[in-house]
């Protein structure tokens, strides 16, 4: 990549920003003043509409894609984009859901924007683990039932899911699986036969945080039949361990329900 203007000259800027995991209202303030001085925004699938409405009428909103199989932008054409848009003298906002760090490839774009000699700045934001995992009402560790916590990602590699089985039938932990949806009868399969029990609880929650949420419960033997049957569909989060009990007594979201 060229780096002949130094992009301190242009006064063009990115801001890798995470945008939460839909409700608008966990952006952090950080986040909220970025969008709101920003020149261009280049945002993924996973932005919830609600959170482009802090970004002004005026400015140039790019949506890069990235729902599963369809890359609308290809990832070296997004970072040749935001380095072009930077050097144009532009505040960028590359917007991301979730965390730009967790599994969202903010890394590789922000290598891009270093080896390119453009400034650039990081917002965390709230990753769907964290973000889910509260407005589904399952804490993610608990005394009496998990001490640690693992997030690991279930995408698929030639049709099978690539994980360290061993690592993830662990006593007294949670696991967590990003973009775990079409491998879930095969993960749900893998852990048990590597000694998990069948009746572990496993939650999978469909645009957590959003008013379409939707939390389906159960166990390693019967997940991947009630997952299909409920016909859940991306974004969906998988959270695996005792903790999943705690969601009938601790359930909220939608606030103002009687409780459960
Ligand atoms: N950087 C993001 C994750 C990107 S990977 C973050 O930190 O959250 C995309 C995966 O995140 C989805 O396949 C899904 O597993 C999870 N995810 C993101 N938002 C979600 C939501 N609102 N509800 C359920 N899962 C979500």
């Amino acid at each position: 990549m060229t780096t002949d203007t130094p992009l301190l000259s242009s006064g063009g800027r990115v801001y890798l920003v995470g945008a939460g995991p839909g409700d608008p209202e966990l952006l952090t303030l950080r986040a909220v003043r970025v969008l709101q001085k920003a020149d261009v925004v280049v945002y993924d699938n996973l932005v919830s509409p609600g959170v482009l409405d802090f970004v002004p009428a005026t400015s140039e909103r790019i949506y890069a894609g990235k729902r599963r199989n369809e890359h609308t932008l290809r990832q070296e054409q997004i970072n040749s984009l935001l380095v072009k848009l930077a050097h144009e003298g532009k505040q960028v906002v590359r917007l991301k859901g979730g965390d730009p760090f967790i599994f969202g490839r903010g890394g590789e774009e922000l290598q891009t924007m270093a080896a390119a000699g453009v400034t650039f700045e990081v917002v965390p934001g709230i990753t769907a683990a964290s973000g889910v995992s509260c407005y589904a009402g399952i804490p993610l560790t608990h005394r009496s039932y998990a001490q640690r916590c693992l997030f690991v990602t279930g995408h698929l590699k030639d049709g099978t899911a690539d994980l360290d089985w061993p690592s993830l039938v662990r006593l007294n932990q949670t696991v967590v699986i990003y973009m775990g949806l079409n491998g879930l009868p095969d993960i749900c399969r893998q852990l048990v036969a590597h000694g998990a029990s069948p009746d572990l609880p496993i939650a999978v929650v469909q645009d957590g945080s959003l008013p379409t949420q939707k939390v389906v419960t159960g166990t390693l033997a019967d997940m991947a039949a009630k997952v299909a049957q409920a016909g859940l569909e991306s974004p969906c989060l998988t959270i695996i361990g005792d903790v999943v009990k705690l969601h009938d007594e601790l359930a909220w979201y939608p606030p103002g329900q009687p409780a459960p």
